[in-house]
């Protein structure tokens, strides 16, 4: 992987973690977390930075994590403290209220290592005694330890790609895998599923089997066979993936069966079944007992005079009595902007150089730079000042960059008290203006609709962003009024995100179509903080998919002039 400013700040920070855990002296931890500050605080990327080892804050022990990171793309300081740290200890930061600095604690006083040992603690009532916990802390441990480690049903998509990229990786390596697809839901872009399921086409099952069995980080297996291979792979949670074995015959069968859902295969074998055919897994069964097989999913869906439906759509079984929309759904190649991104200006990775060159790459026509405002402390947010300096770095970079157009932007952030953190004199000099929310969750839903109600209805403000601060599988966000905003996104003619980043996918596919029924725009953003994460469109735009959402009604799909002239400004 290439290093950019973002690994280094993580890795800085998580060698601190680890010495903090091992009950380091403070200095020195201090130390790894200034060098992550500063150069969070530093507007420059990486490349920019040919004096990184001589800024204010890097020291002689950080500077060689750095310079290591820089050669060797990875750091041997971190690789030996995690050797030490014990493999119990790091999930327990999982439990709110423990820091690495408590669990060194626990661990200095009580030898505490392990979820086991923390329960033993608090059931003996020692951790109560250690100074900084008390009573509550300890019944508020023990409830959390209650479904500690419980392996949940679903995983959210975001937590289920790596583990699919990692095993892509490993059959890629096995040339007896000649062909192979994941199906199943997280296929057609679920946003949970409960397992993975990969089709594999081979002449030699066992060997693949065998292959696969020994790459992988299996610590279950449930069957294991010439057609089949079913394991529990080890990683961030435990995640159950079922291979099938196929000839290259039944491939094209075999990926949409198991890509399902049950209710289209349902409504597929009844269409089957009208004409006196039946649909198995490896292929569709004549009324001669002969199989009909397939090179392809276009050519099977052909077969019943259907156009391919997309995985995306592939849900109740009406998606058979919408296929005029198919025309005009939203596709991957659709896409020509992304509005929403963040630079080193701000807590992103790269500069605006770098994200527009990008950006060029995957042959957008325009983006907007969109950095965090002042009130984002954590996130280095813009002053005033920086932004108008900003502008003046985009408009330059804008000048510079043929083939591209380069916006100005800002994520500005909606205060607790329902003001907006820019002047309305500040705003009218930016291209585009978003306006979201990153704080005080908790406020009665009265409050948060207030906070929304005033960025909305701002005529400089044009989009609201990531509209309920949801995080798949972790936290609901602030649970706006989602129907009554979408009611103020028509009638201020404002447009709505769906943010792409697959941990938000935020607005929810039922509060799209909504949208949609109701005419407001959308845009799909990847809120991109390094050149890596530009890569979340596809999971935008399929997510969108499963919306149904016109391509004509998402903004990134607007000609530059059609985009500027919806803002109602003129460059
Ligand atoms: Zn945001
Ligand atoms: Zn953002």
């Amino acid at each position: 992987m290439a290093v950019n400013k973002k690994i280094i700040i993580k890795t800085l920070e998580e060698i601190a973690l680890h010495m903090e855990l091992l009950g380091e002296n403070p200095f020195k931890v201090g130390a790894f977390r200034k060098a992550a500050g500063v150069l969070e605080q530093d507007p420059r990327s990486l490349a920019e930075m040919d004096d990184i080892l001589s800024l204010k804050g890097i020291g002689k022990g950080t500077g060689a994590v750095i310079t290591d990171l820089l050669e060797k793309g990875e750091s041997e300081l971190l690789g030996e403290l995690r050797e030490q740290v014990p493999d119990g200890l790091i999930p327990l930061l999982k439990i709110p209220g423990l820091g690495g600095k408590k669990i060194a604690k626990l661990r200095g006083e009580l030898g505490i290592d392990s979820a086991e040992s923390l329960r033993a603690a608090c059931e003996a009532g020692e951790v109560s005694k250690l100074s900084g916990f008390g009573k509550k802390t300890e019944e508020k441990i023990l409830a959390e330890l209650e479904t500690f480690g419980q392996r949940p049903d679903k995983l959210p998509h975001w937590q289920l790609e790596p583990v699919v990229r990692m095993i892509e990786t490993v059959l890629d390596s096995i040339p007896e895998a000649e062909r192979y697809m994941v199906t199943g839901s997280y296929r057609r872009t679920a946003e949970m599923s409960s397992d993975l399921d990969f089709i594999i086409v081979t002449k030699k099952p066992d060997q693949v089997n065998a292959a696969l069995a020994g790459a992988l980080p299996v610590i279950g297996t449930d069957a294991s066979g010439e057609a089949k291979l079913s394991v529990t792979v080890n990683a961030d949670e435990p995640v159950d993936v079922d291979f099938r074995f196929v000839s290259e015959e039944q491939f094209a069968s075999a990926i949409h069966h198991f890509t399902g859902s049950k209710d289209h295969n349902v409504r597929m074998r009844q269409i089957a079944k009208e004409r006196g055919e039946k649909i198995s897994e490896y292929g569709v069964e004549q009324e001669d007992g002969s199989v009909l097989t397939f090179d392809s999913e276009e050519n099977f869906f052909a077969h019943f005079g259907l156009p391919f439906i997309p995985p995306t759509v592939r849900k109740d079984g009406t998606e058979l009595e919408r296929t005029d929309e198919l025309k005009t759904l939203i596709r991957p190649e659709d896409i020509r902007s992304d509005l929403h991104m963040h630079t080193v200006w701000s807590d992103g990775a790269e500069s605006v150089r770098e994200m527009a060159e990008a950006c060029r790459e995957l042959g957008y026509s325009h983006i907007v730079i969109t950095d965090h405002s002042r009130y984002l402390r954590v996130a280095n947010g813009l002053t005033p000042e920086r932004l108008r300096d900003q502008i003046r770095e985009v408009r330059a970079v804008d000048a510079e960059l043929d083939g591209i157009t380069v916006l100005c932007g800002t994520e500005m952030d909606i205060l607790p008290d329902a003001t907006l953190d820019f002047d309305d004199e500040l705003l009218s000099e930016l291209d585009f203006v978003i306006a979201s929310i990153h704080s005080n969750f908790s406020q009665p839903q009265e409050k948060i609709m207030e906070r929304l109600h005033a960025a909305i209805s701002n005529p400089h403000v044009d989009m609201i962003a990531h509209p309920t601060g949801r995080i798949i599988g972790r936290r609901d966000g602030y649970s706006p009024d989602v129907a009554q905003l979408i009611e103020w996104a028509a009638e201020y003619g404002k447009i709505l995100e769906l943010n792409a980043n697959p941990y938000r996918l935020d607005l929810a596919e039922e509060w799209l179509v909504l949208a949609a029924e109701k005419g407001v725009p959308i845009a799909v953003n990847t809120d991109a903080h390094s050149v890596g994460q530009l890569s979340y469109m596809d999971t935008g735009v399929r997510y969108a998919q499963r919306a149904w959402l016109d391509r004509d009604m998402i903004v990134n799909t607007w000609t530059l002039d059609r985009f500027l002239s919806h803002l109602g400004r003129k460059q």
